[in-house]
């Protein structure tokens, strides 16, 4: 026994060898069930914040009370369904280089001067950029509409539609199933457009999202590793 300095305590002396916290086999499984489930309410409340109905989503399983083996297995597969789910939605910049030149929302319309809401994101890029689609989807519309010129839209999974307008060029058909960035068109300047750019839109369920909340939310679940970095480049 050490002599007595006033810091041990009855606690520990009653011990030998190493003091180590007494973690049954169940609680340690019940810690790495509840870790799960919290990654898996992160992403539900990440994409519902977005405006998607946790409807469309899979469904979130339950822990029960006393963890058992299966429990572990079904909540990695829930996990993964999570995760494949975030790889639908349009969280990926629709160009490689650009700077906003124009936000989402209220604004003073560059041309007519009068107070109008801004539907989508206004995308200054490089003359010809690579205009790229961000998620998978099916084109429902290439062609050209009114104001915005040459126009692509994308429907995606989870009622999300995403809008191209102004392009130079359009690289794709009504109908085609593409992969996200799969290159739509190119920036450009057609229709009603102060200047080169691309207007980006993001509907879900038809109404608009600022795309902005969307690409933040990707760069955030890319740095957490939940979403491939694919690359952008060819
Ligand atoms: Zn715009």
């Amino acid at each position: 026994m050490p002599e007595a300095d006033g810091l041990l305590t009855g606690f520990f002396t009653q011990h030998q060898g190493p003091v180590l916290p007494l973690v049954t086999e169940a609680a340690r499984t019940k810690k790495m069930l509840l870790a799960l489930e919290q990654e898996i309410d992160y992403i539900r409340a990440t994409v519902t914040g977005l405006g998607i109905s946790a409807e469309v989503l899979p469904n979130q399983i339950q822990l029960t009370t006393i963890a058992k083996d299966t429990d572990f297995k079904n909540m990695m597969v829930n996990l993964a369904e999570h995760r494949a789910a975030l790889r639908k939605i349009p969280f990926k910049p629709p160009m490689l280089y650009f700077y906003i030149s124009s936000d989402y929302g209220n604004r003073k319309h560059p041309k007519t001067g009068r107070i109008s809401f801004h539907h989508g994101v206004d995308l200054a890029g490089t003359w010809q950029e690579n205009v790229r689609a961000t998620a998978p989807g099916t084109v429902i519309y290439a062609g050209t509409e009114g104001s915005f010129g040459k126009v692509v839209r994308v429907q995606h999974d989870f009622g999300i539609v995403t809008t191209y307008a102004h392009l130079a060029r359009i690289t794709v058909r009504l109908g085609d199933y593409i992969g996200e960035n799969h290159v739509i068109g190119k920036m450009g300047n057609t229709g009603k457009s102060a200047g080169m750019h691309l207007h980006y839109e993001v509907r879900v369920n038809n109404k608009s999202i600022d795309p902005v909340k969307f690409m933040t939310v990707g760069r955030q679940i890319s740095v957490a590793g939940e979403l491939r970095q694919s690359n952008l480049v060819d």
